[in-house]
């Protein structure tokens, strides 16, 4: 047994590489790095590929190590050509994703090394590191000391959290369900209906509020559903509102959604995903006022704060709510401290989660290298950058505008003097895509199709918006 246990050690020592070894394949992979940063700029947003990287399926796992070079190709070819190049400034499609470089290094550092980050007796640091990320972020927003967060993988696991938080502070029994109602409109994002029916809610009886006519849910349709409902003998208990809805970009009015949530005592919850962080500017906190005086908030660091994916918050403004959902007992577990305070609290007791990547990291060295002042900037330059092309694109002869962007994103279409609205923007949509410089893409408003365009690259500046604006022009003139 001994020698097999020895010619075993052997065989796994490729796993404890040497510090020249490292060194070797770190210089590999940021040079191939770097050289992909620096093709962004030129790439273009969008990039068909008939393939669509089923290559990938041709480079097979094998037991033997496979050359660096070879893989960078592989991968170049395979995985970052095709489809769409977030980061590349003409990305104007869905809600742009784009990342700074210092949170690809936090990633990497995160990774070497490699707190337990689920539990504060075990990383207690590294737990701080990130309650200090959601005590910041609550403060920026307006929530109180006593609120609590958790760094969560993304907006979608924010919101089922949320849901699930609203749920037990509601003591919301199974038997109860269908008597449940909830409050949506038809601008809510999927992630919300698909969270219900995650935690088990998905008899609960939804509601579409209303919209007016810049797509915001109307408060006072909201209200009379409400006592609708209530004297139907059910039971109103969450409301989600939209801090910048994905399609239209609308924020909810949340002062008055938040009165009337108030005074019928429902959950509040404000899928800020798309749209929260903007409260970083000025002109954004204004536009956000209310959302402080919800019961709990999404925020997704992976579009409002140039985070690489993987990246989403959820804020529970009375912090037991949260804890209350997720903690427990676990005999293995009997060596962590006591609970102390809710900046000691382990990440796992605030989330599904127990073992998970160090998420706080990227984020903590993005905005101490970086320093705020930068990511403020960025956010007002892409609120004006939404308006200056609505501004734009209003003096083009035949466009119909939508409503005046509340963040950062502008709907819009053409009305052609003959021919149907919907196909001629369809083609023209296509048109703008194949030229691929810019990428821009459409939703479905009122039952008509119409175009849009959502600034949040990074990286997406004023000659960005200038070029969309011309290939736009010029294609709507060919048809
Ligand atoms: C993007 C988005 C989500 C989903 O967030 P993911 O991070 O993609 O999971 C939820 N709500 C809104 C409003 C969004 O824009």
């Amino acid at each position: 047994m001994n020698g097999r246990i020895d010619t075993l050690a052997k065989l796994s020592q490729p796993l404890e590489p040497s510090l020249s070894k490292r060194q070797e394949w770190t210089e590999v992979i940021t040079t191939h790095a770097q050289k992909f940063l620096e093709s962004l700029a030129h790439t273009r947003a969008f990039q068909p590929s008939p393939s669509e990287g089923k290559g990938i399926f041709d480079s097979a796992l094998r037991d033997e190590p496979q050359d660096p070079q070879q893989l960078l190709k592989v991968l170049a070819k395979h995985v970052e050509g095709p489809g769409v190049k977030l980061g590349t400034p003409g990305f104007l499609a869905f809600i742009p994703i784009s990342t700074v470089y210092p949170a690809a290094l936090g990633d990497y550092l995160g990774a070497v090394i490699n707190p337990f980050v689920g539990n504060f007796f075990a990383s207690p640091g590294a737990v701080r590191l990130e309650h200090l990320l959601t005590r910041w972020m609550a403060q920026v927003v307006g929530y109180p000391n006593n609120s609590a967060g958790d760094l969560t993988s993304g907006g979608s696991i924010a919101n089922l959290s949320a849901v699930v938080a609203a749920r037990e502070a509601h003591g919301l029994k199974s038997k109860n369900y269908a008597k449940a109602v909830v409050y949506i409109t038809s601008q809510t994002h999927h992630s919300i209906t698909k969270a219900l029916r995650i935690a088990g809610l998905g008899d609960c009886p939804q509601r579409l509020i209303r919209l007016d006519a810049a797509y915001r849910m109307r408060p006072d349709d909201l209200e009379r559903r409400i006592r609708a409902d209530k004297r139907s003998g059910l039971n109103p208990w969450l409301i989600v509102a939209s801090a910048g809805s994905t399609d239209a970009g609308a924020v909810d009015p949340l002062e008055a959604i938040r009165e009337v949530a108030h005074r019928y005592r429902l959950w509040l919850h404000v899928d800020g995903a798309y749209g929260a962080m903007f409260v970083l500017c000025e002109t954004g906190k204004t536009i956000l006022a209310g959302m402080e005086q919800s019961d709990s908030l999404t925020l997704d660091p992976h579009k409002g704060l140039f985070m690489p994916c993987g990246s989403g918050a959820v804020l529970v403004r009375e912090g037991r709510h949260l804890l209350n959902a997720y903690r427990y007992q676990a005999s293995y577990m009997q060596d962590r401290a006591s609970l102390a305070s809710l900046a000691e609290v382990s990440p796992s007791e605030l989330s599904p989660e127990l073992t998970r990547p160090f998420r706080g990291l990227r984020l903590w060295l993005s905005l101490k290298l970086l320093g705020l002042q930068p990511f403020r900037a960025a956010l007002e330059e892409k609120l004006l950058l939404a308006r200056y092309f609505y501004q734009k694109i209003r003096e083009v002869d035949g466009v119909e505008l939508g409503p005046p962007p509340d963040l950062s994103v502008v709907t819009f279409r053409w009305r052609p003097k003959r021919g149907n609205d919907d196909a001629y923007n369809q083609r023209l949509l296509k048109t703008v895509q194949k030229d691929g410089r810019v990428f821009l893409t459409s939703t479905r408003l009122n039952g008509r199709f119409w175009l849009r365009l959502a600034v949040l690259c990074a990286t997406t500046h004023r000659e960005h918006i200038d070029l969309a604006l011309e290939i736009l022009k010029r294609n709507a003139k060919r048809y």
